[in-house]
C-alpha cells in the first residue's frame, strides 16, 4: 500500500527520544501530504462497532452508512469492536480497500480489567499502593491488547465528592493528591515505558467537571469555580500529560456555559498550549451533538464546527465530522490548520503504536488465546482485590474468624453472586465469572457454612442498560435466614448494591442498602449479633444503623473476579487487610457533597453549646460517618514524636517532618502513614487540610518505624488569586495520621 511503501520500513517501538519523534513526524506530515481533506476528516471520525461487517455485507441503515464510509477511508477509528477475528476483519477493509491503507484504531472501554476483572477503580484506590494499581492496569492492557485492542478510555480521573453520582466507582475518590498518583499509575500501566504488544494507549478522561454534576445526577449541569476547577479537578489530568498519557476525552458537562467538547479555553488553550499535551482529544459518546440540547450550538454543522474550532480532535458518534467537517473548512468557518493539526496527533498514535508497520500487530489468534485468563492474571488480580478491602470496623474482635468449630450463616444475595463483584464497567467480561463469597469461604472448611439468601437484592432480568428493579417487598426469605441465624455462631451477611446499580446514568437520591436489605440486617441481628457484614458497593453508603450496631464491617466494594477469594482471605486472617477509604462516606444523604478537604467558614462552632448561629444541621453532625483515609487493620499502630526539621524554609529550601509509629499488636500490619498540610492565610481561602504525602508500609508485630516525609515549594503550591499555581509566604500547619482524622500536628512557616 501506497503508505507503507512511501513510510519504508519503520522501527515498530514506540520511543520518547527527540530524534526518534522527529522520526514519526516527518513520517506523520509524508502521509498528510498524501490525504485528501475528506481523508484527513475521515481520521476524525470514530465509529461504533458494526458488527455484521465481518459477515454478510451490511444492507442497509447506519451500519450500511458506516461500512461504506470506512472503505472510503473515512473512519479513522472504532470503538466496542473486541476479539482479533473482528478487528481483523476490520483492519483488512481498512488497509486492503481504502486508497491510503491507513490502519484504524480500535479503542475500547477497559476500565478495571478487560476479562480478568480487577476491583472496580474506586475499590482499587482504597489499596493506596500504586504499584499494585500499575500492575492491575498493566494485566488488563495485555489481555486487551491480545484481543485486538490498541487503545483503553481510562483512566477516569474525575475528583468526585458526591456519592450519589454513579460514576464514582470509575474514579479514584475526593482527593487530587492521591488521584494525581493513581492517575499516574495507571497510564504507567496501561501504556508500559514504550509501546509494546502488550500495551495499548491509554485516554485520561472526562476533561473536565463532569463529577461535579449538580446533586450527583448524571450528565447533570455543572457550575463550578475557578478555584475549584484548578485546585481540585484538574491536577490529575495534568499529572497524566507529565506522565505522558496519549489521549484524552472531553465531557458531557458544561463548564461557565459552554459544553466542554466546544470549550477552547479547556482543549486548546490549557490542555495543549499551557500543559503541552501532544496527543489527541476524542470526544465523549455523541458529545459533539449534545450541544445541540444543552442549547450551545443551533445544529449539527454548528456543532461539528465549535467542537472543531475548540481542538476536539475526534468525534465519537455524532457523525458531526464526516458529515459536515470538510463542508466548514470550505466555507472558511474552520480552517486547515486545525484539521492538519488534530490529523497529526492522531496519525502519531498509529505510528507509536506501530500499526503502520504491521497493521495486524494486535492481531494474533495465538497470543489471544495463551494471553486471555492467564494464571499470573488471577493472582495478580486477587493480590489487588486484598489490597482494596478496607475494614471499618472490628469491634468484638470477632474478625479474623477462627477457623474451625464454628457454625457460620452466610446470608444474603450478594454471598451467592458471580456477576455482581465484577461491578459496572466490565464489558469484556461474562457474567457469571467472579468467585462468590460462598465459593471463597468453602476453601476453609474446618467450619460448618450454612447459606440462606434471606431477599434478593434485585428481582428480574439486569440486563444493561436497562433500570435495575430492586426488590423493595419480597420478604419471604427472611424467616429461614433469621432461624438459620439463631442457631449459629457467626453470621457473615453479604449486603449492599447490585453490580449495575453504579456506574453511567446510575445514580442514588438515597444512600442506604438497597430495598428490604436494611430490614433483613435489623430481624438477623434481632435474633444474633455477632455479624460480621460484607458490603458490596460501588459508592459510598451512609450505614449509621449498621456502625452503632453491627460489630464487624468490612467493605469490599466490587471486586471483581477473585472478589470470594479475597474476601475469605480477609474475613479468616490469611490477609491483614490495609485499606484506606479514599472517599468520605455520610452520615446520611444530606450532608453529601461532604469531604475532608474542605474549606473554613466564617462560623465555624461556637463555645456555647446553645448557638445555633454556626455552620450546622440541627439533625445530624458535620462530622462524616468514616473519614477520607480511614480504614483499619488487625494490627493496632500508635502514632508519636512528629518532629519537623526547622521551624521554617524559604524559597527552594525543603523540610524534613518525620513521625514513629508503633505497632502495638501481636501481628504484622501495613499502615498507610498520611501527611495533611494546611495553608492558614493566603490569597484565597484554603482547605482545612490537604493530603500531601502518603506512605503505605508493612510494620511488624512490635516494631516502630519512622517515617519520613519533604515538604518543598511545590508541595505547598496552589493556584493562588494571581491565577497561577505558586507558593505564598506564610504559616502553615502540618498534620499526620492514619487517617484524614489525624492525630498529631506542627507548625511551620514558609518565606520566598
Ligand atoms: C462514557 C465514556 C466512555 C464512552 C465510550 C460514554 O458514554 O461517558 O466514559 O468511554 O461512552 O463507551
Amino acid at each position: 500500500f501506497i503508505i507503507s511503501q512511501s513510510c519504508g520500513k519503520k522501527t515498530n517501538s514506540f520511543a520518547s527520544t527527540p530524534s526518534k519523534n522527529n522520526a514519526i513526524e516527518r513520517k506523520v506530515d509524508s502521509v498528510l501530504r498524501l490525504m485528501t481533506l475528506e481523508e484527513k476528516v475521515g481520521q476524525m471520525n470514530q465509529y461504533n462497532g458494526f458488527w455484521d461487517v465481518t459477515g454478510p455485507t451490511p444492507a442497509e441503515g447506519q451500519a450500511a452508512l458506516k461500512y461504506e464510509n470506512l472503505k472510503k477511508g473515512l473512519v479513522g477509528s472504532m470503538l466496542n469492536v473486541k476479539g482479533v477475528k473482528d478487528t481483523r476483519a476490520l483492519q483488512k477493509i481498512a488497509v486492503e480497500q481504502t486508497r491510503l491503507g491507513i490502519p484504524l484504531l480500535f479503542g475500547f472501554d477497559v476500565i478495571h480489567g478487560y476479562k480478568t476483572i480487577s476491583p472496580i477503580p474506586l475499590a482499587e484506590a482504597a489499596s493506596w499502593d500504586m504499584e499494585a494499581m500499575r500492575r492491575s492496569a498493566e494485566i488488563a492492557a495485555a489481555e486487551a491488547a491480545a484481543s485486538g485492542l490498541h487503545w483503553t478510555f481510562a483512566p477516569m480521573v474525575d475528583i468526585s465528592r458526591d456519592a450519589r453520582w454513579g460514576r464514582v466507582m470509575e474514579g479514584a475518590g475526593e482527593d487530587p493528591y492521591l488521584g494525581s498518583q493513581i492517575a499516574i499509575a495507571r497510564v504507567k500501566g496501561f501504556q508500559g515505558d514504550h509501546f509494546t504488544e502488550f500495551s495499548v494507549a491509554a485516554c485520561t478522561k472526562h476533561f473536565a467537571g463532569y463529577a461535579f454534576a449538580e446533586s450527583g445526577r448524571d450528565y447533570n449541569t455543572v457550575d463550578i469555580s475557578d478555584n475549584t476547577l484548578h485546585n481540585i479537578i484538574l491536577p490529575p489530568f495534568k499529572a497524566t500529560v507529565e506522565a505522558g498519557v496519549k489521549t484524552f476525552m472531553n465531557s458531557f458537562n458544561e463548564l461557565e456555559g459552554i459544553p466542554a467538547t466546544g470549550n477552547a479555553y479547556l482543549q486548546r488553550e490549557l490542555l495543549k498550549k499551557e500543559w503541552n499535551f501532544d496527543g489527541f482529544v476524542v470526544s465523549d459518546w455523541g458529545s459533539l451533538a449534545e450541544m445541540i440540547p444543552h442549547g450551545y450550538a443551533k445544529d449539527l454543522k454548528q456543532a461539528t464546527e465549535f467542537a472543531a474550532n475548540a481542538g476536539s480532535d475526534m468525534d465519537m458518534e455524532s457523525y458531526g465530522y464526516v458529515t459536515y467537517l470538510a463542508g466548514l473548512v470550505k466555507e472558511g468557518k474552520v480552517s486547515e490548520a486545525h484539521i492538519n493539526d488534530a490529523v497529526r496527533r492522531i496519525l502519531k498514535l498509529k505510528f507509536e503504536l506501530g500499526l503502520f508497520d504491521n497493521p495486524y500487530k494486535y492481531c494474533d489468534e495465538a497470543r489471544e488465546k495463551a494471553t486471555i485468563g492467564k494464571p499470573e492474571f488471577q493472582e495478580g488480580v486477587l493480590d489487588m482485590a486484598r489490597k482494596s478491602i478496607v475494614l471499618l470496623k472490628n469491634d468484638k474482635e470477632l474478625l479474623p474468624l477462627r477457623k474451625t468449630g464454628q457454625k457460620i450463616a452466610v446470608i444474603g444475595a450478594l454471598a451467592n453472586d458471580k456477576t455482581s463483584p465484577l461491578g459496572s464497567w466490565r464489558i469484556g467480561a461474562d457474567d457469571n465469572t467472579a468467585i462468590s463469597v460462598l465459593e471463597g469461604l468453602a476453601k476453609y472448611p474446618g467450619n460448618t457454612i450454612t447459606y440462606e439468601k434471606g431477599a434478593d437484592v434485585v428481582t428480574g432480568p439486569t440486563l444493561f442498560p436497562k433500570e435495575l428493579n430492586i426488590n423493595t417487598t419480597d420478604k419471604s426469605g427472611f424467616d429461614k435466614a433469621v432461624a438459620l441465624a439463631k442457631k449459629s455462631d457467626v453470621v457473615v451477611m453479604v449486603l449492599g448494591e447490585h453490580g449495575l446499580h453504579s456506574g453511567e446514568g446510575r445514580s442514588r437520591s438515597e444512600l442506604d442498602l438497597p430495598g428490604v436489605q436494611q430490614e433483613l440486617l435489623e430481624a438477623v441481628y434481632a435474633v444474633n449479633p455477632n455479624i460480621v457484614l460484607v458490603l458490596n458497593n460501588g459508592r459510598p453508603l451512609a450505614l449509621p444503623w449498621a456502625d452503632a450496631h453491627i460489630p464487624a464491617i468490612v467493605e469490599a466494594w466490587q471486586l471483581g473476579t477473585q472478589s470470594g477469594n479475597a474476601i475469605a482471605q480477609v474475613l479468616y486472617g490469611d490477609y491483614n487487610p490495609s485499606g484506606k477509604l479514599p472517599m468520605t462516606f455520610p452520615r446520611n444523604v444530606g450532608q453529601v457533597p461532604i469531604y475532608y478537604n474542605h474549606k473554613n467558614t466564617g462560623r465555624p462552632s461556637t463555645n456555647d453549646p446553645q448557638s445555633v448561629f454556626w455552620s450546622h444541621y440541627t439533625d445530624v453532625s458535620n462530622t462524616p460517618l468514616y473519614p477520607f483515609g480511614y480504614g483499619l487493620s488487625y494490627a493496632k499502630f500508635a502514632y508519636s514524636d512528629l518532629k519537623i526539621s526547622a521551624p521554617s524554609f524559604s524559597g527552594d529550601g525543603k523540610l524534613t517532618v518525620t513521625v514513629k509509629v508503633k505497632n502495638t499488636s501481636k501481628v504484622t500490619g501495613k499502615e498507610v502513614v498520611q501527611l495533611y498540610i494546611r495553608d492558614l492565610f493566603a490569597s484565597v481561602t484554603r482547605p482545612v487540610k490537604e493530603l500531601k504525602g502518603f506512605e503505605l508500609t508493612e510494620i511488624k508485630a512490635g516494631e516502630t518505624k519512622t517515617i519520613s516525609f519533604t515538604i518543598d515549594q511545590k508541595l505547598i503550591s496552589f493556584y493562588t488569586a494571581n491565577k497561577k499555581w505558586e507558593a505564598e509566604p506564610g504559616d502553615f500547619k502540618v498534620m499526620i495520621g492514619g487517617s484524614s482524622a489525624t492525630v498529631l500536628e506542627a507548625d511551620f512557616n514558609y518565606t520566598h
